[in-house]
């Protein structure tokens, strides 16, 4: 057991804390309110190979797995950018890069792996339907087979960045649930490039990160091509638990990474702040306390995502890399928000200025809990999976 960084991931660590000091709060505080995207940022880390991390040294990638573009993310967010640290990259490295590295023909390898290291192309994944919610094996959206053509019809729902992106991950019904054995069966992945006439996009407006919108997509016998399956046809749900793993272990280390900027910035302001008897709030216990539970969870959630990743990263089972992984956001979910949380108490009246950012950081935080996968979800599945409980529900 080494908790030493690779000399990789120490000078990705380095990269991305100094794009995160250039591209810092201020930036995102204009961007979140002009509801702009951060195309000089992206520029920043398309520069810095960082859209190239788990993609392979023959597609024009760097080849260093998923816990090093973990590390970039936690050090992005936690260095200056918030959110917006990790967001671009989970759309485009792990919608994209990870999902059809892991289980793209060699054909939809060579034809968007290079695209995507270099940052040419933005991607996105249209998984969550208005009526199936967490449920993903009730979604409708169904994909027929036309002469030799996929004719796709649905719709979706918070499909983050689906206006800006050039290629799509979707998962789309080939058989009836159950028709195929097992319950899990059914369900098919393809890849669709955008923009299509008969694929309608609107931003739905929301609560924040709106440097990238999430939309509602109907697709309208969206016609692709028999190669844009990404086999196995009716085998998609185990797949994309590759991709939904690694989203949520980058939704840890950005949790992680926004909770330690808000308890920095904090505790710097904590240590000047002065209100009775000249000596700074931060001596008071009252804030101090919560503030080091936190950050002490928030430590050892860390530590079990990065066993997740490196479990992810050597191709061990989804089953073990799904328990660590939900552990780490469960953990990540209750400590990150309460970090935010008594940030912003440190703060004062201060902390619901827009300028001091915290406000924006705790919009952003919120998140977690909600997406990708709800709390009460991650919970059920230590219940169920780990723990051996009943289950509740039925999909
Ligand atoms: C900003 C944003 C960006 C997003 N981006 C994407 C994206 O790019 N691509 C994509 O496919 N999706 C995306 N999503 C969707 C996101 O993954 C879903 O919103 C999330 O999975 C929850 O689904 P739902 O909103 O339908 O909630 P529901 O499934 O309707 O759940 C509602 C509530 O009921 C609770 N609940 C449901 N079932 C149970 C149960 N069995 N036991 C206990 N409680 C339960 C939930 O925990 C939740 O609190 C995004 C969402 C947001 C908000």
């Amino acid at each position: 057991m080494d908790f030493e960084l690779t000399e990789s991931q120490r000078m990705i660590t380095n990269a991305a804390r100094e794009i995160a000091t250039e591209f810092g709060p201020e930036y995102w505080r204009k961007k979140e309110e002009k509801h702009e995207f951060g195309s000089e940022f992206w520029k920043a880390i398309c520069d810095a190979g960082f859209l190239g991390i788990v993609i392979p040294e023959e597609y024009g990638g760097s080849g260093n797995g998923a816990t090093d573009l973990f590390i970039a993310m936690e050090n992005l967010a936690g260095y200056g950018c918030g959110m917006a640290g990790a967001w671009y990259l989970i759309l485009s490295e792990v919608f994209g890069g990870l999902s059809i590295l892991k289980h793209g023909t060699a054909e939809q390898k060579k034809k968007y792996l290079p695209a995507l290291a270099k940052g040419d192309i933005e991607f996105c994944m249209a998984l969550t339907e208005p009526n199936a919610g967490t449920n993903t094996l009730n979604i409708s959206t169904t994909a027929r087979k036309e002469g030799n053509n996929w004719i796709i019809n649905g719709n979706k729902t918070f499909i983050s960045g689906a206006d800006r992106a050039q290629g799509m991950l979707i998962i789309a019904r080939t058989s009836p649930c159950g028709s195929k054995g097992s319950k899990t069966s059914g369900l098919s992945l393809f890849l669709a490039d955008l923009p299509n006439k008969a694929v309608e996009i609107e931003p739905i407006a929301k609560h924040a990160v709106n440097y990238s919108h999430s939309c509602t997509v109907t697709f309208n016998d969206l016609k692709l091509p028999e190669n844009a399956l990404m086999p196995p046809l009716d085998g998609g749900w185990h797949n994309v638990l590759d991709t939904l793993n690694p989203e949520r272990m980058s939704f840890s280390a950005l949790g992680v990474g926004i909770a330690h900027l808000a308890i920095r910035k904090a505790v710097e302001y904590a240590r000047e702040r002065k209100v009775f008897n000249n000596v700074p709030i931060g001596s008071y216990q009252a804030l101090q306390f919560p503030l080091a539970e936190s950050y002490s969870c928030l430590e050892a959630a860390r530590l079990l995502n990065l066993q997740a990743s490196v479990a992810y990263d050597a191709g061990k089972p989804s089953a073990e890399v799904g328990a660590a992984a939900n552990m780490a956001k469960a953990i990540v979910v209750e400590h990150a928000i309460k970090a935010v949380y008594w940030a912003m108490q440190v703060y004062g009246g201060y902390g619901y200025a827009v300028e001091y950012d915290v406000e924006r950081w705790w919009r952003e935080i919120n998140l977690i809990r909600l997406a990708p996968v709800t709390q009460q979800m991650t919970l059920a599945y230590i219940g169920e999976r780990i723990l051996g409980l009943p289950k509740s529900y039925q999909a």
